[in-house]
């Protein structure tokens, strides 16, 4: 056995993100822009975590979503910046993506504030 070497390696930027829950500068992302029909894969394993239909303009700065794929996240309740906040992250590979907050439009209620350094973007085939 050799090592293998990931086949998507990640920049500094991203590691930062994904593994040490990091947090982009706001209004640095170019995904704020797409508006194709796609996925929006974890940028760690490509695990599609939310369909383009539940993208929306927070006007956060960071690329936001009202709700994401079954099962494709986890949760978890930080306390980094002093108040509790519910951390979500990739359920497959365990990568940081952002935080979810409870004032996001309908149907759910829900902000998935997202980094995007932390996804990529797949245009539907
Ligand atoms: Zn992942």
């Amino acid at each position: 056995m050799t090592n293998d070497t990931p086949s998507c390696a990640l920049t500094p930027e991203q590691y930062r993100v994904l593994r040490e829950e990091g947090t982009e500068r706001a209004f640095s992302s170019p995904l704020l822009t797409i508006k194709e029909d796609g996925d929006y894969l974890c940028a760690g394993c490509e695990a599609p975590l939310f369909p383009s239909t539940t993208k929306f303009d927070s006007g956060t700065g960071w690329p936001s979503f009202y709700d994401a794929y079954p099962n494709a996240l986890a949760t978890k309740t930080d306390y980094h910046i002093g108040v509790a906040r519910t951390e979500y992250h990739c359920a497959r590979c365990g990568g940081h993506q952002g935080h979810v907050f409870e004032d996001g439009p309908t149907p759910t209620g829900l902000r998935y504030c997202n980094n995007g350094l932390a996804l990529t973007f797949r245009p539907k085939a």
